[in-house]
Parts: C-alpha cells; sequence; structure tokens
C-alpha cells in the first residue's frame, strides 16, 4: 500500500494520480518524509500546495484530465503559480507547447518550454544515461522511456541537465522556471530523491524535508 497523507494542510504534496507512475513518486515521496497524497478529483486538488504530474502517456492524461474534471481547476492553480514537478508525460503536460503532439491534447503553459514526444525515435525508445544536473554533486542516474525533449526555452528558464542527441547536438532534459521542474526521463523510477528533494526545495518551509546524504537515501528506500 502506498502511503497517503489526510485530509489535507498546508505543505501538502498533491501527485496527479489519473494514469501514470503515480505509486512510484509517493513512495519517493514518503521515503523523503513529504506528506503526498493522490489527486483524482477537483476536491483532492484544493487540499494540496504543490503538484507532481507523473511519467505515463500525455494523450491519454489529457482525456482523463477532462472526464475527472480536474483540466481547468488545475490550469487555474497552475496559473497562480502553484509548484509542480513534471516527469516525462508530466513534463509535456506542463508545457507551453507540445511540437508534434495530437490536436485534441492539453498542456497547462506552466514552463514556457517547447516539447518534442519520443524525440528519441524508434531504435532509442528507452535508455538509461548518467547526467550532470545542476544543484547537484553527483551525476543523476537517468531513465528515459519514450521520452520527449526540449525543442525551445523561453527567456526565464534555467536549463539544469542536457544529453548530447544522435545528431551531436545537446538538447535540454531538465529546466526550471521559479517554482515548476520538469524532467524527460523517470527519476522516481530509479529510487534517487535528489530531484524531488531540488522541487521540495522551491516549496514553503514546511514542505521541505531534512538534508541528507545520498546513502540516508539509499538506505530510506
Ligand atoms: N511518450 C509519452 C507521451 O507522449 C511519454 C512517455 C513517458 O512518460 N514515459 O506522453
Amino acid at each position: 500500500m502506498v502511503p497517503q497523507a489526510l485530509p489535507g494542510g498546508p505543505g501538502l504534496v498533491g501527485v496527479l494520480a489519473l494514469q501514470g507512475d503515480f505509486r512510484e513518486h509517493l513512495r519517493l515521496l514518503a521515503a523523503l518524509g513529504a506528506p503526498a497524497r493522490e489527486v483524482r478529483v477537483p476536491a483532492h486538488l484544493d487540499q494540496v500546495s504543490s503538484l507532481v504530474v507523473p511519467g505515463g502517456e500525455s494523450t491519454t492524461m489529457s482525456l482523463l484530465l477532462e472526464s475527472s474534471g480536474l483540466l481547468e481547476p488545475l490550469r487555474r492553480r497552475l496559473a497562480d503559480g502553484m509548484p509542480a514537478l513534471g516527469t516525462c508525460a508530466g513534463m509535456i503536460m506542463l508545457a507551453a507547447e507540445i511540437v508534434d503532439g495530437r490536436a485534441d491534447q492539453h498542456c497547462f503553459g506552466a514552463i514556457d518550454i517547447s516539447v518534442r514526444r519520443n524525440a528519441f525515435g524508434r531504435q532509442r525508445d528507452s535508455f538509461e544515461a548518467d547526467l550532470d544536473v545542476e544543484g547537484l554533486v553527483l551525476p543523476l542516474h537517468a531513465v528515459f522511456i519514450r521520452a520527449p525533449v526540449v525543442e525551445r526555452v523561453g527567456p526565464d528558464v534555467e536549463v539544469l541537465a542536457t544529453v548530447r542527441m544522435a545528431d551531436g547536438r545537446k538538447k535540454p532534459v531538465v529546466c526550471r522556471e521559479g517554482p515548476v521542474l520538469v524532467s524527460s526521463f523517470h527519476p522516481e523510477l530509479v529510487g534517487d530523491p535528489r530531484l524531488h528533494e531540488l522541487f521540495l526545495q522551491t516549496q514553503p518551509k514546511t514542505l521541505q524535508t531534512q538534508p541528507r546524504t545520498r546513502k540516508d537515501h539509499v538506505r530510506a528506500l
């Protein structure tokens, strides 16, 4: 069973739980000691101070946001500056523009980036890499699964990590703009919570966990 904090309160982290690997995010947040709960309907969203949008399938997530009634309330919260972390499909959902999305696919414009879905092509649908991420001392092991890349960043977007594409050019895969952090890959799948910690550091004080060493993380998980 994935631990859930109930009911809501200041500092409660929401994890959008319509589709995708939301359980892995909940587990990581629990290991960090951050109170978190699933968000499936608008009433859940009202209880949380920030939101994690997981990896999965952005077109399906988009449809489920409509049918759950979450689309507009979530759009408003993000426009009001709610902190958000998006991984893979979650990055696509939080982007300002999807270069090759489906015509009926929604995105929130919470971070001023344009993303290309499934950008690594068929042969390289999935791969792993050790990435240098600004703000992290040691490389982060990153799992890319039918991952998007960032094709354009706005003037206020910080690029925290890049990967080299097949044509030799580097493209951003971790970006931050204010309280919104996104990654093309799945930090939730490797049991390394440092990207989540980076996200929690942009939150109100009640949300932050104690600094830990990498060893502590491994033990906690
Ligand atoms: N390719 C998926 C999409 O377009 C994202 C894949 C993932 O989240 N692992 O939504």
